[in-house]
């Protein structure tokens, strides 16, 4: 197994302080590094670290490992890890906890382009439909033509439905979407006047009066 050596210049104590402040962060600490969130999680093997690394990385305060990695939107919320952790601590409210901090910092999300397609079915139709999902997924990502027996044995199955269920009118839903692109484009463009503004004081040095 590949060792890896942590930096002390990769430790970040705000960000650590940061996430331990939080609700989530109260029983942090206790993590005894057992595994067991890590053994429970369904989608573990997706994950660029898996709930139990992702627990002693917070601790050790990695704040660019933590927000870079998938791991944070890779999770399902399902629980399994929180329900069976010994310590009580809350992996999945601690997934939950980093997101918007990601989000702040201006980090994309590695899964995007899935994000971006499922919200375009949902936004379409209403509701998610795993059909639309997989084929309209499988145009923008090359990789999941090694799914393709595993969709194939599922249609076969009958467990991939071809029919849309289709919301009757989607317009409310349309006026959400459209006030969440609102604010991200507020957003930002907040952040872009305040990098530029920091820019400018950069560029333009005091002047002797
Ligand atoms: S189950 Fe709880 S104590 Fe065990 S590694 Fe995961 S977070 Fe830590
Ligand atoms: S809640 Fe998230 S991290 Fe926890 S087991 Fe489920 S998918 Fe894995």
């Amino acid at each position: 197994m590949k060792k890896e050596i942590i930096l002390v210049e990769s430790r970040d104590p705000a960000f650590q302080d940061l996430v331990l402040s939080t609700p989530v962060g109260e029983k942090l600490a206790t993590c005894m590094q057992c595994g067991i969130c890590a053994g429970s999680c369904p989608v573990s093997h997706e994950m660029d670290y898996n709930p139990r690394q992702l627990v002693r990385m917070v601790q050790l305060g990695l704040k660019n490992e933590v927000l870079n990695s998938n791991t944070i939107w890779i999770c399902t919320s399902c629980f399994s890890c929180s329900v069976r952790c010994p310590r009580g601590i809350r992996p999945t409210e601690l997934m939950e906890t980093l997101r918007p901090i990601a989000i702040a910092e201006g980090i994309k999300n590695k899964n995007e382009r899935f994000d971006g397609v499922f919200s375009d079915v949902v936004r379409k139709n209403g509701r998610a439909s795993e059909f639309l999902l997989i084929s309209k997924y499988s145009l923008k990502e090359p990789e999941m033509i090694k799914q393709a027996p595993f969709g194939l044995s599922l249609f076969l199955k009958g467990k991939l439905p071809l029919a849309v269920d289709k919301m009757e009118n989607t317009l409310e839903l349309d006026t959400i979407f459209k006030l969440g692109e609102k604010v991200e484009k507020k957003e930002k463009e907040n952040k872009e006047n305040k990098e530029t503004g920091m820019k400018t004081e950069k560029e333009e040095p005091e002047t002797d009066k």
